[in-house]
């Protein structure tokens, strides 16, 4: 079996992939962990903080039987997911798309991380992780939770990521939040069309296709001196891809606000469904560090209603 986190692989998408086949292969059920393309930076980093190699990068999974983790849509999978036998979803977002032809095995809960979750599923089979995969999934807890200051935020993350620590052996994970995410904000290097590209994921919503990136950062300083380099590769991006709206939110881990650039065809209807106002391709967004949580549910409901 593969397991396999979403595109554009986060720390949660490589961590619980990672995790989830370590587990599976304690209870006997074979498992190689994948991802469908390059991990960001903070997922290399946490994969090298671990001491573990890459994961094979596959586009392709037809025929085979598969674990997802981090997404439930088909959109966010390879392009011939559908070819493949889905035994089962581990997530902590929205309810997507996927159905299946056979019974499957399901573990969606709202929590801030699919890690928890997978935590949670060692628990269930009387199972601990090995203390570096330990080490990765408070990494992806840390993340995705914006080291429990996001609004996703929950008891049972906070409970698995110090019960994680404590099996990496990490002693204080503020310290080791700082170190991760200093390596995600370290963008200085970074071309502006690999930036917009970042954590992005395309929304359908009413027909049309809407797609947000979404850079956390430890400040915005750097990222707004590129603004205008994004927002040309921005427009590129949304001309090729036929988007109605192409968002990328750079958010300040920091002070937990937003700062979004965006192109579209009907700028006021998005910054306006999100209680703000464009000025220059840009709105700002006070207090909103997730996407999932202050954002989709707000557009979703403008453009379905
Ligand atoms: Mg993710
Ligand atoms: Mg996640
Ligand atoms: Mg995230």
């Amino acid at each position: 079996m593969l397991v396999l986190g979403h595109q554009n692989p986060d720390c949660d998408s490589l961590c619980s992939a990672i995790a989830l086949a370590a587990l599976f292969n304690k209870i006997g059920r074979p498992a190689t962990p994948i991802l469908q393309g390059k991990p960001n930076p903070e997922a290399l980093f946490l994969l090298d903080c671990a001491g573990f190699e890459q994961p094979e990068i596959r586009t392709s999974v037809a025929g085979e039987d598969i674990f997802i983790v981090d997404y439930s849509d088909w959109g966010q999978g390879t392009s011939d997911m559908k070819k493949a036998r889905v035994r089962g979803i581990v997530d902590h977002h929205k309810l997507g798309d996927i159905t299946t032809s056979e019974p499957l095995e399901c573990w969606i809960w709202p929590v801030g991380c699919s890690a928890t979750i997978v935590y949670n599923m060692y628990k269930f089979h009387e199972k601990s992780p090995e203390p570096a995969i330990a080490k990765l999934m408070m990494g992806a807890i840390i993340s995705d939770t914006v080291n429990f200051q996001g609004p996703t935020t929950t008891e049972l993350d906070k409970r698995a990521a110090f019960a994680l620590a404590k099996i990496a052996g990490v002693d204080d994970i503020k310290v080791f939040a700082k170190a991760q995410f200093e390596a995600k904000s370290d963008i200085k290097n970074v071309s502006a069309a690999e930036l917009i590209l970042r954590d992005q994921k395309v929304f359908e919503m009413a027909g049309e296709k809407i797609a947000i990136g979404q850079l956390e950062l430890t400040s915005l300083t750097v990222a707004l001196q590129k603004k205008d380099e994004m927002l040309v590769e921005m427009r590129q991006l949304q001309a090729d891809k036929g988007y109605h709206s192409t968002l990328v939110l750079l958010t300040d881990i920091t002070t937990l606000d937003t700062t979004a650039l965006i192109i579209s065809k009907d700028a006021d209807k998005v910054a306006n469904a999100l209680n703000s106002s464009v000025e220059g391709n840009v709105f700002e967004l006070p207090g909103v560090v997730s996407r999932k949580k202050q954002i989709i549910p707000f557009l979703q409901s403008a453009f379905e209603s």
